[in-house]
């Protein structure tokens, strides 16, 4: 089954997100660019979720639940979830991890929780785009408790990415994707090993993808778009529809 994807979406949650970004103009932007499977993944929160599932359930677009941790070592690594509630079960785990350092919205901007109908129904007073106090190995392992899989994001940007920020991809951490940014120059790293993923990071409604990415997953859901993430052989997904 093929199925347009773009796996990496900032919300309103996302302080640095446009406002814009509501749970229901994420899912009918999708919805108008024909994708299958959007991922929406606010830093370091998954309390958009909700809000994001019931419009895309509304649209019939099925979402693959995530979120953007940044570790301890300033690293973006995506956390992709089979179910909305191992998301946010992750999301509450994570906090208690989050400084207690609190977001300015005249510097930062503003982070806004919404329900399904893009009503305001609170806001983040911890600042998300921080690092939590998890190692990039601790973030992995809980993911991995809470039955997720990490994705190093965007590993060829200069900023918040496994290579600019380590050097090098840790040989102990048994990563099967890697975000890799269309834009930016190709990263020094054998791809072959990888299941190579090009989203869009969309902080703006326009930036969400055209379908051009297509993944060949077992069922159009969260769980089988999980397991083509984990499918051998690796490379990349198959490209334009
Ligand atoms: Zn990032
Ligand atoms: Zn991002």
């Amino acid at each position: 089954m093929r199925l347009a994807a773009d796996l990496h979406i900032h919300s309103c949650l996302s302080p640095c997100a446009d406002g814009e970004m509501t749970p229901n103009n994420i899912v009918n932007m999708a919805y108008i660019k024909k994708l299958d499977v959007i991922a929406v993944t606010d830093h370091n929160s998954a309390k958009n979720l909700p809000a994001v599932a019931g419009a895309a359930r509304k649209r019939g677009l099925v979402l693959l639940p995530g979120l953007e941790v940044q570790s301890r070592e300033e690293v973006h690594l995506l956390c992709y979830f089979e179910t909305l509630e191992a998301a946010l079960a992750f999301g509450d785990a994570i906090y208690a991890h989050l400084p207690d350092v609190f977001n300015r919205t005249d510097i930062f901007g503003e982070q806004l929780v919404m329900d399904a109908n893009d009503t305001v129904t609170g806001a983040e007073p911890k600042l998300l785009i921080q690092s939590l106090r998890l190692s990039i190995d601790e973030v992995c392992a809980l993911t991995e408790d809470f039955g997720g899989l990490v994705v190093p994001a965007h590993i060829n940007r200069e900023a918040n990415s496994i290579l600019y920020n380590l050097g090098f991809i840790p040989p102990g951490l048994d990563f099967h994707a890697l975000e890799v940014c269309a834009a930016a120059p190709a990263p020094a790293v054998d791809l072959s090993k990888y299941r190579v993923i090009h989203s869009s990071d969309a902080h703006t409604l326009g930036a969400i993808l055209e379908p051009k990415q297509v993944i060949e997953a077992p069922a159009r859901s969260a769980r089988g778009v999980l397991q083509a993430l984990n499918q051998r052989p690796y490379g990349p997904f198959i490209g334009e529809s």
